[in-house]
């Protein structure tokens, strides 16, 4: 079969919710603008942004990393500063964390990394055998995002990269079903402002990339990540929903996308009973919270969060 795109190339890959046959050139094209196409659709990114980018070690942010890094050397007055979070999980992290590192030297991107060790007093594995945690992930989500924040601001970020893609976008929009969390489903844009600027506006660049084609394009570009998984992901709930998603999308193939878009449509409706948060001061840490107390100050302290 031939591409259907250049029509020139045997193809090697099948966009089946499309029905296009991609050669290798073509797909990486097509992959590549979908990104830029993302972002300006969105208007995620300006020409003189300083991108704060969590990068893990794993597939989605050494892709993002790749194509963000070529993207900022036609603008020189923006710049990225890839932020890593060393969580404390023995035996996967250190791994992802030594890729992070030669793929940033590689790019010649500055590169941090911030421990919950510095920043919290513990390891997630400390904080998971001491409390006995069934779920570390929720513990683990709350603090990295607030690590993520921290650093941002360190280096004079104005912007915070994740790495977040089509499949996780649609996870996480089951999960808040699950949870009743409408207000989270209004406030899950790709590309998200928080009005009083006390925390630094999010953006997802891969947020309608699908991750079979970050795996796909990871691999043709040569992209080494971190393969192992993290040994607490099988306690999330979000791993089930994963597997459903999965399995749904194989019997009906472009169920993820219907469902994304689904989301799209949502979130325009929502918008307008949208309240904004009133944001204050976390009494013990001093970070923006929609309470007196930020969700991380809250697990820490022993206080149950939502
Ligand atoms: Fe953290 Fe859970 Fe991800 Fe592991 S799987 S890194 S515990 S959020
Ligand atoms: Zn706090």
């Amino acid at each position: 079969m031939r591409c259907g795109v250049c029509n020139s190339t045997e193809a090697f890959y099948i966009r089946e919710y499309e029905g296009v046959p991609f050669c290798r050139d073509c797909f990486k094209d097509n992959f590549e603008n979908r990104i830029r196409r993302t972002i300006s659709r969105h208007q995620m990114l300006g020409v003189n942004d300083h991108v704060a980018l969590a990068v893990s070690g794993g597939k989605d942010s050494l892709t993002l990393l790749r194509v963000l890094s070529r993207i900022e050397k036609r603008f020189p007055e923006s710049r990225i500063t890839a932020v890593t979070v060393d969580e404390g999980i023995g035996g996967y992290r250190t791994e992802a964390i030594n890729i992070a590192k030669e793929q940033c030297a590689k790019l010649g991107v500055d590169h941090r990394i911030i421990s919950f060790k510095e920043l919290y007093r513990y390891t997630l594995d400390e904080l998971v055998s001491e409390r006995k945690l069934s779920f570390p992930c929720s513990y683990c989500g709350v603090l990295r995002r607030k690590a993520i924040n921290l650093i941002a601001r360190k280096v004079k970020a104005t912007k915070i990269a994740t790495a977040h893609n089509m499949d996780d976008e649609v996870q996480t929009y089951v999960l808040n079903m699950f949870h009743g969390d409408v207000p989270r489903i209004a406030r899950s844009d790709p590309s998200l402002e928080d009005p009083s600027g006390m925390f630094l506006p999010r953006v997802k660049p891969l947020a309608e990339s699908p991750e079979k084609e970050i795996v796909l394009y990871a691999h043709m570009t040569g992209i080494d990540f971190q393969t192992v998984p993290c040994p607490y992901a099988s306690t999330a709930l979000r791993n089930d929903v994963r597997t459903m998603l999965n399995r749904l999308e194989m019997k009906h193939v472009g169920m993820k996308f219907a469902i994304y878009r689904s989301v799209e449509r949502l979130r325009e409706l929502l918008k307008n009973s949208r309240s904004d948060f009133v944001l204050n001061r976390c009494d013990s840490c001093d970070e923006p919270t929609a309470s007196n107390m930020c969700e991380a100050c809250r697990l820490l302290n022993g206080i149950d969060v939502k």
